[in-house]
């Protein structure tokens, strides 16, 4: 056998092409000489062959995708509102502005009127505290680093206990016995996985327990036979012993969605209520930026920015300039539900949706719209299923044809299901749909 590395040419050979061509001029030479490795590693793994269109053309393919940035702008075509790979939430146009306004310098810590120095916190502080009917707020990076401030500056290096009903994995590695051993406080499991009572927390209770942890399962249900104390019944346990109780409710419910069939998430005003301090996410159901938020009684959020792991864990400006602009929006509900894509998708109603699929089946040949569903996404609602209306493509190749759209500027992610790609217009906005459109002509072309 020939070995077929003897049969390609060499680096050099080709840089120096490369420069003639001014390839170098255009591209750092780093870049090209990466880019060449990447079209002989390319040329080897076909067995040694030089590419069709020859080495130049390859190479300067091959720059190209070295200078494409990878954290690019797609089309969600999934259906799925919250999609964790996609970037959960969209963000409303006014906290997009907001980004972009606090990108250049911005009065991050400056306090305008005094002319000196201000906190970061003030931004959002008093929007989450008037929303949530809290006493006081905090947000850092996200709500699994809220709750891990919690934890540390209410519970450490105390007792916490939960119910074994509650010991879940949310996804991406975040599973609340290893968070709570994280935060050098000690698990106290009660109960069993379908039945905690109340009392099973308060035969728990020793000289040592600092907290009392309460979590939503989100990503699944425990049904049949099954009981939990709620987060009133935990704050009247604990409020005579001066502990804390903290309510991880995960997905920052901030309006009821009972009308459009969504039930199961907490609300955190009525966590907040209860008297718990409240931690929950600012990409999920709030339909912000990622970020993580404790909300609750004004000692207890307090101690949370007075930890030095505040600092550890702070926002940067731009999310918080993304949430200030979220929340704003949230003073008037009907105005939340409008311009918050999250919430005008979930509450997006079947007509327009069915509209909107005929609009975009009317631009493609041979395209067909049927009923389908659309999940909620991002570990919430798990059971609810959203009536959609899906375009259908039938297609030899599915894969195939996902694979181009995904190739496609800007890249369309869809779904296959029946032997055909079904794309699901409740994530598109109007705008989008000739893009769509475009794609999957191009992608049919190839
Ligand atoms: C999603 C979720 C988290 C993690 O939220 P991040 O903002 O992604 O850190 C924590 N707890 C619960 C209950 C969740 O649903």
């Amino acid at each position: 056998m020939t070995d077929v590395r003897r049969q390609l040419p060499a680096v050099n050979l080709l840089l120096a092409d490369a420069d003639s061509l001014g390839l170098t001029r255009r591209a750092s030479r780093a870049v090209v000489v990466d880019a060449i490795r990447d079209a002989l590693a390319e040329a080897r793994a076909r067995g040694g062959i030089e590419p069709d269109g020859g080495w130049m053309r390859e190479i300067v393919r091959h720059v190209e995708a070295r200078n494409r940035r990878s954290l690019v702008r797609v089309v969600n075509a999934t259906g799925v509102v919250l999609h964790t790979n996609l970037g959960r939430a969209p963000l409303a146009a006014a906290a997009i502005d907001a980004m972009v306004d606090a990108a250049a310098y911005s009065a991050l810590e400056y306090d305008l009127d005094a002319g000196g120095r201000g906190s970061r916190q003030r931004h959002v502080q008093g929007l989450i505290a008037e929303l949530t009917h809290a006493e006081d707020a905090i947000v850092v990076n996200n709500a699994a680093a809220a709750l891990y401030l919690a934890l540390q500056a209410l519970a450490a290096p105390g007792e916490t206990i939960v119910s074994r009903g509650e010991l879940v994995e949310i996804g991406g590695g975040f599973r609340i016995p290893e968070i709570v051993a994280a935060c050098g406080t000690v698990l106290v499991e009660v109960g069993t996985t379908n039945r905690t009572r109340l009392h099973d927390y308060e035969a728990a209770l020793t000289a040592r327990t600092r907290c009392l942890l309460k979590v939503h399962r989100s990503n699944f249900r425990i049904t049949g036979f099954t009981s939990e104390a709620t987060v009133a019944d935990l704050v009247g346990l604990a409020r005579p012993r001066a502990l804390p109780v903290v309510h991880d409710v995960g997905s920052g419910l901030l309006v009821d969605l009972r009308d459009v069939g969504l039930t199961g998430e907490p609300l955190v005003g009525d966590s907040v209520r209860a008297g718990a301090v409240t931690v929950f996410s600012g990409d999920k159901l709030l339909g912000g930026p990622q970020a993580g938020i404790a909300t609750g009684p004004l000692a207890a959020i307090a101690a949370l920015h007075q930890h030095p792991l505040a600092r550890v864990l702070r926002a940067d400006k731009t999310t918080l300039a993304a949430l200030e602009a979220t929340l704003h929006l949230y003073r008037d509900p009907g105005r939340a539900r409008r311009e918050i894509p999250v919430l005008a998708m979930l509450t997006a109603e079947p007509a327009t949706l069915d509209r909107r699929a005929r609009e975009l089946a009317s631009m493609l040949p041979d395209a067909v719209t049927r009923a389908g569903t659309s999940a909620v996404g991002g570990g919430t609602f798990p059971d609810a299923g959203l009536p959609t209306t899906l375009v259908a493509l039938a297609h030899e190749a599915p894969d195939a044809l996902l694979a181009s759209l995904r190739r496609h500027d800007p890249p369309v992610i869809a779904r296959a299901g029946d032997g055909c790609v079904l794309i699901d217009v409740r994530t598109l906005r109007d705008e989008e749909l000739p893009l769509v459109a475009n794609a999957v002509a191009a992608a049919r072309g190839h």
